[in-house]
């Protein structure tokens, strides 16, 4: 008899397929669900594959990404691109190379009409010339520069106000090997407008002595005389020039700043709350930081400048150490900036309702979560690798913030609390995950622990890698034992906080949702998934 105790459909160690059941094997050698190649698509938009996994590197990653990318555009170009879109234009993900990345692919995708539908799209996935710079990198690893992509660069340039135009590109002139004038000689978009003309000539060979005043919109002048006037600050006002328009030198004076910042958009603002310091513009109790930090508590102002709660966290901490990259000045703290940018971290989710329900998050605290990794590189000179397990606990925070009912704890090879609260300051609910590793990988601890201490969950919210293989349940087992055992028909949420192609959710299991970390729309698709 003792042959046929050995096999049960029900308890399956994690480094098995579950009888039946569709899994593969994750990068720890544990078997998970596969992403379908649309949620795939998703995940890589809002994550990207920068930095790598502790896992894989970063080349592979974006391979495997970029691979799956090819199969959703193959599969149906226009919800691909549609897709692309939607998460680029809402702000959803921190960084927008992504979606370029993965729109460079679709219009050079097989397909005519997806490729034209692509391009169609161009100007709502880049929105600014940096944007359109890295798409003509990436869309020429995939394909020749042929009519209908040089039409839609021409149509790039002549379809934007011409008002709009000029500043952009007075602001944004190159980067990253390629120029506006590079562009411009690519696709040689024809105007009859002599002020749009006049553009494209100064973009493509400057300033001609001819010119007066009137012959371009006067954001160009002002641009030219920074060069060689003094006093800049009149320009800055008078036409709302940004700090990238104005030469280096000027950006040490208070007074540059103090006039950059009347009509400074909220992200730069974000990102220069260090420079503001240094060059002694933001001080405690000054004039500077009252506005700031009334500016940081406008829903609205924040809503209507896309700005990404991941780059709020990141300017947070900056902000808050008190000092630059590499030393590099120091600056007194202002702790009502720090508290206007923790309130600045939640308007700058999509509207968020509670849902009134039992929450039982879990945050996978093991040693893969806790490499300095996400989003990699540098966000404006400033370091920003936040570690999958620290972007997982913003997460929670930002779901927390409306619940009365909740319970966060940290998970690896044992279930132990993290005491976050919703009351807690998010610098300080991110460091709790800093530097502890709970052991070896097992997701379904939350499932198991709510089962054996008799606890009452609505929704169970993992967060994590989803490189499980220690278990000897898998995830979905024991969430349907807590289910039989409690008589509650719990929802489970996973939150992916890297772009692999796993999930331990089971796609087959409609009470059971994947998201990506790092999606400003989280909380509000938490909220919608658990509140009914
Ligand atoms: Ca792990």
């Amino acid at each position: 008899m003792r042959t046929y105790t050995t096999f049960s459909t029900l308890r399956t160690p994690q480094t098995e397929v579950i009888p039946l059941e569709d899994q593969v094997e994750n990068n720890a050698g544990g078997f998970v669900y596969k992403l379908d190649d649309f949620k795939a698509l998703e995940r890589f938009l809002v994550l990207g594959s920068e930095g790598g996994t502790y896992y894989v590197d970063e080349r592979n990653l974006t391979k495997e990404n970029a691979l799956r990318t090819m199969r959703a555009i193959q599969l149906d170009g226009k919800r691909a691109v549609d897709l692309i879109v939607a998460v680029s234009d809402a702000g959803r993900a921190p960084k927008n190379d992504p979606a370029i990345f993965a729109l460079a692919l679709a219009a050079a995708a097989k397909d005519p009409a997806t490729r034209s539908y692509a391009l169609l799209m161009l100007p709502r996935v880049c929105r600014i010339p940096t944007h359109l710079f890295h798409f003509m990198t990436y869309v020429k690893q995939f394909r020749g520069v042929g009519r209908g992509l040089k039409r839609a660069l021409g149509d790039w340039y002549n379809e934007m106000p011409v008002e709009k135009l000029a500043y952009e590109v007075v602001k944004y002139q190159s980067r990253d090997g390629w120029s506006n004038a590079d562009v411009l000689r690519l696709s040689h978009p024809k105007t009859a407008d002599p002020i749009r003309n006049a553009v494209y000539k100064w973009i493509v060979d400057g300033w001609q002595l001819e010119w007066t005043p009137d012959t371009l919109p006067p954001v160009v002048g002002a641009f030219e005389r920074c060069k060689i006037v003094k006093d800049v600050t009149r320009e800055i006002k008078e036409f709302n020039l940004s700090r990238e328009m104005l030469p280096t030198e000027s950006l040490t004076r208070p007074e540059v700043w103090e006039a950059l910042l009347d009509k400074m958009p909220m992200t730069a603002m974000i990102r220069n709350l260090g420079n503001m310091s240094k060059c002694g513009l933001l001080k405690p109790l000054g004039d500077a930081s009252r506005l700031i930090v009334d500016r940081l508590h406008d829903a609205e102002v924040i809503k209507k400048a896309r700005i990404h709660p991941i780059a709020v966290l990141i300017a947070m901490r900056t902000y808050a150490s008190g000092k630059g990259m590499k030393g590099k000045g120091e600056w007194p703290v202002i702790p009502a900036v720090v508290d206007a940018l923790d309130d600045a971290f939640y308007l700058a989710f999509e509207q968020m309702e509670p849902t009134g329900k039992r929450l039982l998050f879990g945050i996978d605290m093991s040693g893969s979560m806790l490499g300095s990794r996400y989003p990699g590189g540098y966000i404006s000179d400033l370091p920003c690798g936040i570690s999958p397990a620290e972007g997982a606990a913003a997460m929670a925070m930002a779901c927390i913030k409306l619940e009365k009912e909740y319970y966060v704890m940290g998970f690896a090879a044992e279930f132990r609390d993290l005491g976050l609260t919703s009351k807690m300051r998010l610098d300080e609910a991110v460091a709790r995950t800093q530097t502890r590793t709970f052991g070896r990988t097992d997701c379904s601890l939350p499932m198991q622990y709510a089962t054996q201490n008799k606890l009452e969950v609505d929704g169970f919210i993992v967060i994590t890698d989803n490189e499980t293989y220690a278990g000897s349940v898998h995830p979905s087992q024991a969430l349907k034992q807590y289910r039989q055992k409690s008589g509650i028909d719990a929802k489970e949420v996973i939150i992916g906080m890297t772009s692999t192609l796993f999930s331990i959710a089971d796609p087959n299991d409609p009470r059971t949702l994947d998201v990506a970390g790092f999606d400003a729309s989280v909380p509000a698709v938490i909220g919608e998934f658990l509140g009914k």
